[in-house]
């Protein structure tokens, strides 16, 4: 790390210093971990670690939401930086000393360390004082499906705290630790969630003449609804299509009534939606009438592409090369067709989401599996990152130490 001057302390002596914490205090939300707008129990640890901070604090946006706010110096100047709360539906396989003390839930994902690293920020700039201006640090629930961060979003964050930016982070494991990815643009794919059921009047299993098949005409849609990536849209466009659920019948005999299929587009154009989605339910309709049976098809909890801002997104490589030094800050990773609820976030201000490196994939330890944990490493390189971009964001005359 470089040893840039800031504040009373160099900030990468002071993150060294606080490493053991961050580690505690990770090891201690890793062992308690919640669901989706659960997460009261470490929401109360955030709260009180803001408060010992000196940051002062607001609870309830969104359920679970914190945001703490630290102004410094004179200037109107602002940005936010967040974080996730929850944790996931998976029952822990780690067998490490701060495993999960709740059967069926972990912290697979690493919400964690990300927790974690927004507090040792949090502590780091409420010591040195050297920025001018306001930096809101958001930590957000249900990140995992349920879409916490366009909750925050919808519950008025951006009218409460008016950040002119937002800046986030994900750890990355196949990225090195000490190394950060980023790019402007799409980083992380559209998840437009839908869900067709097709509905008949059923038929014995023997006599199919005598009613209609759902099943035969989910067979048909299956594969027809692949031309959406192959035929509708440009080739040149990243789109994937994939039916993930298909619920229908519970015995030999029947042909059953109901099929219900679900499944989600994946794609980084924001003008891809309205094509997309017109596509498939006309594929749908056209699909369940050539069969003879009835469709419904619906959208489910939508998410945009999580796209960075140009001027963004030079800051966070500017503020990731002191932590790191230029050559590990890599700009030419491919964007993920995996989704963000940080998104919402961005699309109502310019913004940047980076990778931070976790270390190798190993026996594919990697996000979502009941063998992954955050790589503890990573917590001083996370923590002064958030500092040196709030103090290359918001420079200004140094500001005494408190
Ligand atoms: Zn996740
Ligand atoms: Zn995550």
């Amino acid at each position: 790390m470089k040893a840039a001057t800031l504040g009373t302390m160099p900030i990468p002596s002071r993150i060294a210093e606080l490493h053991a914490d961050m580690i505690a205090w990770r090891h201690r939300i890793h062992a308690h971990p919640e669901l989706a707008f659960e997460e009261r129990r470490t929401a109360d640890f955030v709260a009180a670690r803001l408060a010992d901070f000196g940051v002062s604090v607001h609870r309830g946006l969104a359920g679970t939401g914190i945001v703490g706010t630290l102004r410094c110096g004179s200037s109107a100047r602002s940005i936010a930086l967040r974080a996730d709360l929850d944790a996931l539906p998976i029952h822990e396989k780690t067998g490490v000393a701060h495993a999960s003390a709740r059967a069926g839930i972990m912290h697979a994902c690493g919400h964690d360390g990300h927790t974690a690293m927004l507090l040792g920020a949090a502590r780091c700039l409420s010591e040195s004082r050297s920025f001018d201006g306001t930096v809101h640090f958001v930590f957000q629930p249900a990140e995992e499906n349920e879409c916490g961060g366009q909750a925050m979003v919808e519950a008025g964050l951006f009218d409460l705290f008016p950040a002119a930016a937002v800046y986030g982070m994900h750890n990355w494991p196949g990225v090195a630790v000490g190394a950060f990815a980023l790019r402007a643009g799409p980083i992380m794919a559209a998840d437009d969630k839908f869900e067709i059921t097709l509905a008949s009047r059923g038929a014995h299993a023997a006599m199919p003449h005598l009613g209609d098949d759902p099943i035969v005409a989910a067979g048909a849609l299956i594969g027809a609804v692949q031309t959406v990536a192959s035929r509708i849209v440009d080739p040149q466009e990243a789109v994937v299509v994939s039916i993930t659920q298909l619920a229908a019948g519970n015995t030999w005999n029947v042909i059953p009534e109901e099929v219900v299929l679900r499944g989600t587009c994946r794609y980084f154009a924001p003008g891809l939606r309205p094509v997309l989605e017109s596509a498939l339910r006309r594929i749908v309709a056209g699909v369940a009438s050539a069969y003879g049976v009835r469709a419904d098809f619906a959208y489910r909890k939508p998410i945009p592409p999580a796209v960075n801002a140009e001027a963004p997104t030079v800051a966070a490589a500017r503020a990731a090369a002191l932590v790191v030094g230029e050559a590990n800050v890599l700009r030419d990773l491919p964007p993920s067709l995996g989704c963000e609820d940080f998104a919402f976030m961005l699309a109502q201000r310019p913004g940047c989401y980076v990778w931070i490196g976790n270390g190798p994939i190993a026996d594919g330890r990697s996000l979502h599996s009941a063998r992954y944990d955050f790589n503890d490493d990573v917590l001083p390189l996370g923590a002064s990152y958030w500092c040196a971009l709030v103090e290359s964001v918001l420079a200004g005359p140094r500001t005494p130490a408190s």
